[in-house]
């Protein structure tokens, strides 16, 4: 009974020949999934969602590899009743997509680190409540926690996502001078490119984004026109 220890807790992963659909859906159901189908998608959409009054399971085609553990907590993801069992179990399924991200995944911190202001909390506070929203309501909360910073240097553009580090930054004159809204508007366009990231893709803003940008009341273009204070 002294099989060796794995050396590493994920080691699974590597030797997982990918499953097709009906044996995804077993092994979800083997973690107490109750869905009826999975359906694999290949559009970069979709990471996993439920649809079809909880009897459909979509995934994108990344999971056809995903280890069991990860199967089953997806499935706790979706159906446990403890917010706690199901943070517990977006930490697996976000561990995983960051592990398979075709991207590097080593960040390396910031050669200096970002300033926040005092003054900019209130405004942080109401951008990171406005990602859980986007988050929870669009993309099943898979997206990664990012920090988010303002800054004050950003004169032309509204917003940007950078992948390594990986951050949002907001132009700091969209919260204070825009009219409302603005700054959340740039913050859904950046969580589409951080998305994009999550999946694999590269940022642009192609059809992708722009189906995106329809869903979240994004106005696809790069330097869309900000509504001042004072043109209201
Ligand atoms: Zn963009």
């Amino acid at each position: 009974m002294s099989k060796k220890k794995k050396a590493r807790v994920d080691g699974d992963a590597a030797s997982a020949a990918p499953r097709d659909e009906l044996a995804t859906l077993a092994e979800v159901r083997r973690g107490g999934g109750t869905f009826h189908e999975v359906i694999f998608t290949t559009n970069r959409r979709t990471m996993a969602s439920v649809t079809n009054r909880g009897a459909t399971l979509r995934l994108h085609e990344q999971f056809a590899v995903a280890p069991a553990r990860v199967l089953h907590a997806l499935a706790r993801l979706f159906t446990a009743e403890q917010e706690s069992a199901r943070g517990e179990a977006r930490r697996v399924v976000q561990a995983f997509l960051a592990e398979h991200n075709p991207h590097e995944n080593t960040e390396p911190p910031r050669s200096f680190p970002r300033e926040v202001l005092l003054r900019d909390e209130p405004h942080l506070a109401r951008l990171r409540a406005e990602f859980d929203r986007v988050n929870k309501a669009h993309f099943g909360t898979l997206l990664p926690p990012v920090p988010l910073f303002l800054s004050g240097r950003m004169t032309t553009r509204n917003g940007h996502f950078s992948r390594k580090p990986l951050e949002i930054v907001i132009s700091r004159r969209l919260c204070v001078a825009a009219a409302p809204g603005e700054a959340e508007h740039t913050l859904r366009h950046e969580m589409i490119h951080l998305w994009q990231h999550v999946v694999g893709t590269r940022p642009d803003h192609g059809g992708a984004f722009r189906w995106w940008a329809r869903l979240l009341d994004v106005r696809p273009r790069a330097r869309r026109p900000v509504r001042m204070i004072n043109d209201e």
